[in-house]
């Protein structure tokens, strides 16, 4: 049976972060996914963080998808906006082509393997000590691989947190189904500007990618889902067509594709690490999608498991090390956790008096102070 360092599960970007920053370190890492690449997956692609593609070297390679970079965000309540400087530019990469470059870039280090179409099905255990996985391939032939460390970076349904029963926390159900499709031709602002639209409950986006091609974005009620599944093309497009302006914005825009969509992403922390195992980005941490942060945490897990990984090879305890990477992961993701929470559960139909308000404040930030109690109870309700 091949022995590895570090078996990865998921070569998206949790997974393929991880082999990259362990790729440079020279570790011998296997990546098993249970798809081909490239392949799409259910996600919009708002990415903020830039400095990591830095750290992952794949500026370059992301460059040349021809992706504008953001840098303005415009919020709309009602018919009023707010509109100004991100703090940090955005890009807005499709996820077959960037989880695929991420991979690309793995495979440039000698010592990382990746094997595609391949399922892990059950973790082997020596004692208590997880020390390899067993993989099925679409042939049904059943293959076995040995490692110090098996990380699940397998998603949400992680396979590798149900086989070592990872304690799930802070768990909160799926609230807000999203559909999102890819329109070309969308009248543009004229800088590229992430849009939101906070309307009647819903939220809107607009989320630039090449010039001419736009994703948008819609979270709804939960009682909206079964209506938008059945014919989701319309009943988006009926929808985005009252968020201000994006009636006479959207007249010449055509559909790329098919609008899709999920009843809504769960909300949880699973306990991040056991003997022989740890987990990354969704597998470990799961958030609504609303506010885009999900694969630059994904990605900041991978970076931070590769430091840990490198401070044990150096000598330090599996044990203290872990419990440093949970305690730390948690308290950096916890504050746009609850973030998170409190943007979903608040979000409703405003009352005239808020919006007169917001409309108020919007055309004249001047009058902050006199405002400010109104608005604030508006996002705390
Ligand atoms: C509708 C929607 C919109 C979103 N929008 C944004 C956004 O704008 N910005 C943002 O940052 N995040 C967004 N997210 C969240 C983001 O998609 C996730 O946080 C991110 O994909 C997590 O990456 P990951 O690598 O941890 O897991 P995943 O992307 O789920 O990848 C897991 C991989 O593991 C593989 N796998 C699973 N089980 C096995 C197994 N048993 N054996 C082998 N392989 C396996 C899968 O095939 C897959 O390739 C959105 C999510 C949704 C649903």
């Amino acid at each position: 049976m091949t022995r590895y360092d570090v078996i990865i599960v998921g070569a998206r970007v949790a997974g393929a972060s991880l082999a990259i920053r362990l790729g440079q370190m020279g570790k011998q890492v296997l990546v098993l996914d249970k798809v081909a690449f490239p392949s799409d997956t259910l996600s919009t692609h708002q990415l903020s963080h830039l400095e990591h593609l830095d750290a992952l070297n794949v500026r370059d390679r992301v460059e040349e998808l021809g992706l504008r970079e953001i840098r303005r965000m415009r919020t709309y309540i009602g018919r009023s906006f707010t509109d100004g400087e991100r703090e940090a530019a955005t890009v807005i990469p499709g996820r077959a082509a960037f989880d695929s470059l991420l991979m690309d870039e793995a495979l440039t280090y000698d010592s990382v393997t990746f094997h595609q179409n391949r399922q892990v099905r059950n973790l082997i255990y020596e004692e208590e000590t997880v020390v390899g996985v067993e993989t099925v391939d679409k042939k049904g032939n059943i293959q076995a691989y040995r490692a110090d460390l098996v990380v699940g970076a397998d998603g949400r349904n992680s396979t590798i947190a149900r086989e070592t029963e990872a304690r799930m926390y802070d768990h909160q159900p799926a609230e807000r189904p999203v559909f999102y499709g890819y329109y070309e031709g969308v009248t543009p602002l004229p800088d590229p500007t992430v849009e939101i639209f906070l309307e009647e409950g819903r939220i809107g986006f607009v989320f630039p990618m090449q010039e001419g091609m736009d994703c948008l974005g819609l979270e709804i009620h939960s009682s909206e889902f079964r209506t938008f599944a059945k014919n989701p093309q319309q009943e988006f497009e009926n929808v985005f067509a009252r968020m201000y302006g994006m009636e006479d914005r959207m007249k010449g825009a055509v559909l790329r594709g098919k609008v899709v969509g999920t009843p809504g992403v769960p909300n949880f922390f699973r306990e991040p690490y056991g003997k022989g195992w740890a987990l990354i980005g969704d597998a470990a941490h799961s958030k609504d999608p609303s506010t885009g942060l999900g694969m630059n945490d994904a990605i900041w897990q991978a970076l931070l498991l590769a430091e840990v990984i490198r401070n044990i090879e150096e000598g330090a305890s599996f044990e203290e090390e872990m419990e440093e990477f949970h305690k730390r992961r948690d308290e950096a993701l916890k504050p746009s956790y609850d973030m998170t929470l409190d943007y979903i559960q608040t979000l409703r139909t405003w009352t005239d008096e808020e919006l007169e308000a917001f409309r108020k404040w919007a055309s004249n930030p001047l009058l902050v102070k006199s405002h400010v109690p109104v608005l604030t109870d508006m996002f705390r309700q």
